[in-house]
């Protein structure tokens, strides 16, 4: 389809976009190099009041905002409201934080002075995925801006208005036109625009075909990356955890963005001794979830963003029953009933299976919908074991209430984060980031604002 907005849950067509074409990206580089210029001179003071005009814009518009994230990519409209809340809070924690992460750091040596100092690089590309539509651009855009980047982003092809509203935003939030900018280009045009000189460093947040892409394409320049990759987290749930408690954010977790999260619980990794008990209440709570109309306030799953995702779960589905796996719920998209208007195309239902064999290929997989994977373990050391043996490595949930345990599953687990008893969130005080083929380099907190400065080392004699 191209660059197009596609409502996932109604197969609307409702706009086209045409991609741009060489000159008018060359056009749009020159202006970020022009603005570049001034921009990096402006003050902490300065960018923070336009870093707080953006929040407050956010936070006046969310609905609207979340509606426009909610007719693109199908998420609840609720969800899609949080998520421009949580933009304006990011906006706010870089506009509050920046300047201390950034302030020159005396260092002491034996030279009369010595600091390290943090300076911008310039423009800055951002290739960013649909399923957090403004999260993910906000994430990055706040911190580069702060640190006196320009940013061009190329979005998801199934988001342009989304990608339209964000560089709106930062116009209206007052900064120069020219540090924030959109570019409508499909992903074939991406190489072009990183091999440009003006254009410094480039973050992907997407699949890791596109992160690997990028990153050789960065690469043959000498540019440099940070990548935000693909994961299929463990959720492993231990004899002496709260069951009722995990198995409620188990539930949660996969379910998030009508399971289209990369940092969703994806492999439920369970003591053997309370598996069943387990399963029960995680079906139960499938049992009470609503697919439907992303809008309406009683649904719990709306649409998958395409009907390739859609036929990809299927798929998934089908490999993981071909290898052994048992349905413990749903797997049957026909069952849905759905309101009149809604398509069919792009809705598959809460699916719970197990007796995966763990070396079958498709464990090894991301499921990107609400299909969750569950295995039995006789103990921690073998949890920790079939968790860490996936090649990614995001965010791992685990559930005890055995502090040697905690401490075992804190140091073993092979993650960018581990969250004990609790769901895995990004939060703007804290890094996020993957290892293994989750990616690498960090967002957020001081680490994110940092990956993409000149890290300078003063030195006077
Ligand atoms: P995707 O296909 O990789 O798309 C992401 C972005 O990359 C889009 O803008 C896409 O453009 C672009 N792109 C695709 N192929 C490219 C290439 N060869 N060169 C340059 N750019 C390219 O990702 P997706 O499948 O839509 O998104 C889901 C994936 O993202 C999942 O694996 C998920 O786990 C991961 N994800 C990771 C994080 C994280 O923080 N680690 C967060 C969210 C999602 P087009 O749309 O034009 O193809």
């Amino acid at each position: 389809m191209g660059i197009a907005t596609v409502n996932p849950a109604t197969g609307e067509t409702i706009k086209i976009f045409e991609s741009l074409s060489q000159e008018a990206i060359a056009q749009k580089l020159a202006i970020a190099d022009e603005t570049f210029k001034a921009y990096r001179t402006t003050s902490f003071k300065q960018r923070a009041a336009w870093l707080h005009h953006a929040a407050d814009i956010l936070d006046a518009r969310a609905d609207e905002f979340g509606r426009l994230i909610s007719l693109e990519m199908g998420k609840l409209l609720t969800m899609g409201v949080g998520e421009v809340n949580k933009c304006a809070m990011v906006c706010r924690y870089y506009a509050d934080h920046g300047a201390d992460f950034l302030r020159d750091r005396p260092v002491k040596t034996h030279a009369s002075q010595s600091f390290v100092a943090y300076q911008p690089l310039g423009i800055i590309l951002a290739v960013m995925p649909w399923n957090f539509p403004f999260w993910q651009v906000f994430r990055f855009a706040a911190p580069a801006l702060m640190a006196g980047n320009v940013g061009v982003l190329k979005h998801a092809s199934n988001v342009p208005q989304c990608a339209l509203a964000i560089e709106q935003i930062f116009h209206e939030a007052g900064f120069p036109v020219g540090a924030f900018q959109t570019l409508l280009i499909t992903a074939s045009q991406v190489a072009e625009v990183i091999a440009d000189e003006r254009v410094k460093a480039a973050t992907l947040t997407g699949s890791e075909g596109a992160g690997a892409s990028l990153a050789a394409a960065a690469g043959a320049h000498l540019k440099k990356t940070v990548l935000e990759l693909g994961g299929s987290d463990p959720f492993v749930v231990l004899e002496s955890a709260d069951l009722e408690l995990a198995a409620t954010t188990a539930v949660q977790s996969r379910m998030l963005n009508n399971g289209q999260t990369c940092i969703s619980a994806k492999r439920f990794i369970v003591q053997e001794s309370i598996a069943d008990a387990f399963a029960e209440k995680v079906v139960q709570k499938f049992a009470a979830l609503k697919v439907g109309n992303p809008l309406a306030p009683e649904t719990n799953i709306g649409p998958l963003s395409t009907s390739a995702i859609k036929l990809e779960i299927e798929q998934q589905v089908k490999d993981c029953i071909n290898a052994g796996a048992t349905v413990l719920f749903g797997g049957d998209p026909d069952a849905i009933a759905l309101d009149p208007g809604l398509v069919p195309d792009n809705f598959y239902p809460p699916t719970l299976l197990s007796d995966i064999p763990a070396d079958a290929a498709i464990a090894q997989q991301e499921f990107f919908g609400p299909v969750a994977m569950m295995f039995r373990v006789p103990d921690i050391n073998a949890a920790i074991a079939l968790a860490n043996d996936v090649p990614f490595g995001l965010g791992a949930s685990a559930w005890t209430n055995d502090p040697g345990e905690r401490e075992c599953l804190i140091r073993e687990l092979e993650a960018g984060a581990v969250f004990i008893n609790g769901l895995v969130k990004s939060d703007p005080r804290m890094p996020f980031g993957g290892i293994k083929r989750s990616g690498y380099g960090r967002e957020l907190a001081a680490e994110g604002i940092h990956e993409f400065v000149n890290i300078k080392t003063v030195w006077v004699k």
